[in-house]
């Protein structure tokens, strides 16, 4: 009987057990996560901190899901190392050996700069359920929150305080929120909005550190300015775990190498999610996480059946009453690409089309749910846009 290791219990990870018990009922499943809880989707943790979803309604899969697809679930079990001669997990207490297939599906962690004063009390990062308890739990006793980085997940966390009663300020080095989804005007007009719904936003702000004896007491920039605050969120972006990887000479770069079929450079292993990289591509995003574990779960149960070819990516912000897009090419570097900008600042609406040879190849939809929706749908036609203007038409 064919036996599969999947390290993590994330979204690559349960997608790989849906994806292989929609094919075959035979194959053993074990599945290792270094977590007490068992899987919750991420974007539910902005909810569990506004107060909007409980534990319970966090997490999406209880044991019973696991018990029912017939898989065995390790919690609390921390995997270091992948013995890939004997196709053994390796954890921290013991070792789980004769996998056909292991699939290395292990996220992200957060990335947090080298600032002065991290080991402080109320200074957290926001990636699991349990950082997202201890979040919901310090807001309750805070006077003013202080997010550091303006990307999607600061300014998501920064919204859900503000809807439990907070006072958040949201600081990012960049003069521009969202750098990685949005242009600069964009984003004034995204900040516009945040604003108005009473959020604090510091732009061009270099933090240095944070200030206080034992506890937060605010944070301090390069050139000496001080904003207060009691409980500082480090939202700076995220790094792939590739410590297994290390430690088992597999391959890696800013994730685990995979190729096509999502295999590393050891026979048998496969990544899948925010820790793999492939063809110099990586992104930490859901859709990349699904679309990659699919893959590797086909070729864990009948090598060669299946080939990623990549995906478009596609962020939305989910903050009440703010809609935005974010799909494909949206910083053209080169003369290829034809850009069609149209602004309504008072009104909250920023759209953007991006066109290479007369094809829709990304765009932003700011204030219109409408041309989001087609934004996406001409991308994925991938046919010519005969005219451009109609793309922006949302009545
Ligand atoms: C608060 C928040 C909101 C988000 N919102 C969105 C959104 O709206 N849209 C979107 O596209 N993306 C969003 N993301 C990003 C998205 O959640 C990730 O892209 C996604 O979770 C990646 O899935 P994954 O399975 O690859 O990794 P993860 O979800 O990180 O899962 C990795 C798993 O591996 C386990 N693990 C790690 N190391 C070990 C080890 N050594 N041994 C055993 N187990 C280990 C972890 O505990 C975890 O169970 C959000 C992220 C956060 C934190």
């Amino acid at each position: 009987m064919t036996r599969i290791g999947i390290i993590g219990n994330g979204v690559a990870a349960t997608t790989a057990i849906r994806e292989i018990r929609s094919k075959n009922q035979d194959v053993e499943i074990d599945v290792f996560t270094d977590e007490r809880h068992s899987f919750y989707p991420r974007p539910n943790l902005i909810d569990l901190i506004a107060n909007r979803r409980t534990i319970k309604e966090t997490i999406r899969y209880d044991i019973d899901w696991y018990e029912k697809n017939d898989v065995d679930l390790f919690l609390s079990t921390p995997v270091f190392q992948i013995d890939t001669a004997r196709m053994a997990v390796i954890s921290t207490s013991e070792d789980y050996e004769r996998y056909d297939s292991i699939l290395i599906a292990v996220g992200c962690r957060p990335f947090i700069p080298p600032f002065e004063g991290l080991d402080k009390n109320n200074v957290h990062v926001i990636r699991t359920l349990d950082d997202a308890l201890d979040i919901r739990e310090a807001v309750k006793g805070s006077g003013r929150e202080i997010v550091i980085g303006g990307g999607i997940l600061g300014i998501e966390l920064a919204a859900a305080m503000k809807e439990v009663g907070g006072d958040p300020i949201v600081v990012d080095y960049e003069n521009r929120l969202l750098p990685i989804q949005l242009d600069l005007q964009g984003s004034n007009v995204l900040a516009k909005q945040i604003e108005k719904k009473g959020i604090q936003l510091l732009t061009g702000y270099e933090c240095r550190g944070i200030t206080g004896e034992e506890d937060a007491t605010g944070i301090i920039s390069k050139q000496g300015d001080e904003i207060k605050g009691d409980l500082v969120v480090i939202a700076t972006g995220v790094r792939s775990n590739t410590l297994i990887a290390k430690n088992s000479g597999i391959d890696f770069h800013h994730g685990v190498t995979a190729d096509d079929h999502m295999q590393t450079s050891a026979k048998g292993v496969f990544a899948a999610g925010d820790c793999a990289q492939w063809n110099e591509k990586w992104y930490g995003i859901i859709p990349w996480a699904t679309a990659t574990s699919r893959v590797a779960a086909q070729n864990m149960l009948e090598f060669g059946s299946s080939k990623f070819e990549g995906i478009t990516p596609s962020s939305q912000l989910q903050v009440a009453g703010i809609d935005l897009t974010s799909i494909g090419v949206v910083h053209p570097d080169s003369p290829e690409y034809e850009t069609h900008v149209s602004v309504d600042m008072e009104n909250g609406k920023y759209l953007k089309a991006v066109l290479k040879d007369g094809v829709l190849v990304g765009g932003i939809a700011l204030g219109s749910r409408k041309v989001a929706l087609k934004l996406r749908s001409l991308i994925m036609k991938g046919e010519k846009v005969e005219d451009h203007s109609s793309i922006f038409d949302d009545v």
